[in-house]
């Protein structure tokens, strides 16, 4: 009895990730660090960015995670990421697709969209926060209570 050579990956080779861009969820291996979206072909990267020192960037953007050490000091127009951990000072607009978490005493001058946030004691936050889930906001206004 020959048995047919099997060839399916195991789930664990796979993850999937949401496009930065274009929001669509796609498969890739595990081990991927950049990719072209099968949606929007824009590149993404996947593996994460630590910044240790000065960096001028126009724009960070990995859907891993973003580190900024305590001794980093990044300023960009934006940081598009699938999470970010600040120790040190960020002057930029921070759009995270996961949590973000700044240290005592870490800085960030900008704007700021997470899931959620977790501020140390003695950090600098300057900007408009916005904060949790993505979902439609339900329309406001509109039906006042009635005098009877
Ligand atoms: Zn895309």
């Amino acid at each position: 009895m020959a048995q047919g050579e099997t060839n399916i990956p195991t789930p664990d080779d796979r993850q999937v990730v949401v496009c930065l861009y274009c929001n669509k969820p796609q498969e890739v291996g595990r081990k991927t660090l950049s990719m072209t979206c099968k949606f929007c072909n824009k590149s993404l990267r996947l593996q994460d960015i630590p910044l240790k020192g000065y960096e001028a960037r126009r724009s960070i953007e990995t859907l891993g995670i973003v580190t900024v050490e305590k001794k980093g000091n990044v300023v960009t127009d934006k940081i598009l990421c699938g999470g970010l951990v600040v120790r040190g000072k960020v002057k930029g607009n921070v759009k995270s697709r996961g949590p973000v978490l700044v240290g005592p005493e870490a800085e960030i001058k900008g704007d700021v969209t997470a899931p959620t946030l977790a501020v140390g004691a003695g950090a600098i936050l300057e900007g408009n926060y916005n904060i949790g889930p993505e979902t439609p906001k339900p329309p406001q206004g509109g039906m006042k209570a009635l005098p009877p």
